[in-house]
């Protein structure tokens, strides 16, 4: 599964809104609806793989342009909070107000109410399962439980993603506000994310790969993630699908989900 965050403007005005008059900040930010998804856009139609894109619903409200070009191509659009809000550091009444208001402008400028779920930070509180579930969510992509996907107690799908599958670690820089690390090689994030696609190949596993359109739709990016998707291609027995029909396929097949079993190795 191949998830974008398009955090965009986000990354920086869910930090501190007077960020606003950073001007190169803001472009950096901006980068990633404006450049960056059109670009990745383009390698998805070239290999003809889908995506789910997870979108803050405040950019989807400031790029129409993107959204429309997002959603003709048959790609998922799955929320995101609306300013990219923290979880932990919001109540449930404002989680509940996010969530509504959130669901509402993306059901507005898509057409669809949205199915699936990424929380911003991947961090859920204890009742954002339930809050999902009464919403009509069909999946959460946000756990770290497992390397599969499972079902909560109320039905709620999971996709579990995972850190090391995130580009955020390996690419993201800004001088200040401070974020992020030196910007890895592509070549070292290549080898990490391969490594981890083989080894869950043969584990059976569900690799899910989270990226930024402002870190990952930079060009050396996008030839690693062209990289990555043609070696998965050729590797064999993979299937490629956005989140409604990995979750829809767990839905209707229970006996495909795995117990816990301490027995067998
Ligand atoms: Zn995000």
């Amino acid at each position: 599964m191949l998830c974008f965050d398009v955090d965009g403007e986000t990354t920086a005005l869910s930090e501190d809104p007077a960020l606003v008059s950073r001007v190169t900040t803001m472009s950096q930010c901006e980068y990633g609806p404006n450049i960056g998804v059109p670009r990745l856009l383009g390698l998805l139609d070239h290999l003809q793989v889908p995506a789910t894109f997870f979108v803050p619903s405040y950019i989807a409200e400031h790029h129409p342009r993107m959204m429309e070009a997002i959603c003709t191509r048959g790609h998922e659009i799955g929320a995101h909070g609306h300013l990219h809000e923290k979880l932990a550091h919001v109540s449930p009444d404002e989680e509940r107000a996010i969530l509504e208001k959130s669901v509402g402008i993306l059901e507005r400028i898509t057409g669809k109410r949205p199915i699936g779920y990424r929380a911003p930070w991947f961090e859920i509180n204890p009742g954002t399962p339930d809050l999902l579930h009464e919403f009509g969510f069909l999946y959460n992509a946000s756990m770290m439980a497992d390397d599969v996907p499972f079902t909560h107690p109320n039905g709620l799908i999971e996709i579990p993603g995972q850190w090391l599958l995130e580009d955020w670690e390996q690419f993201a820089f800004n001088a200040e506000p401070a974020w992020g690390f030196i910007p890895e090689n592509c070549s070292k994030v290549f080898d990490l994310w391969w490594r981890e696609f083989e080894a869950m190949h043969d584990f059976g596993c569900c690799f899910v790969l989270t990226l930024h359109p402002w870190l990952s739709g930079r060009p050396s990016r996008v030839r690693l993630l062209e990289e990555l998707l043609v070696k998965a291609h050729e590797r064999g027995h993979v299937w490629f699908a956005r989140g409604n029909e990995i979750a829809a396929y767990v839905r209707d097949h229970p006996e495909a989900r795995r117990e816990l079993n301490f027995d067998t190795p």
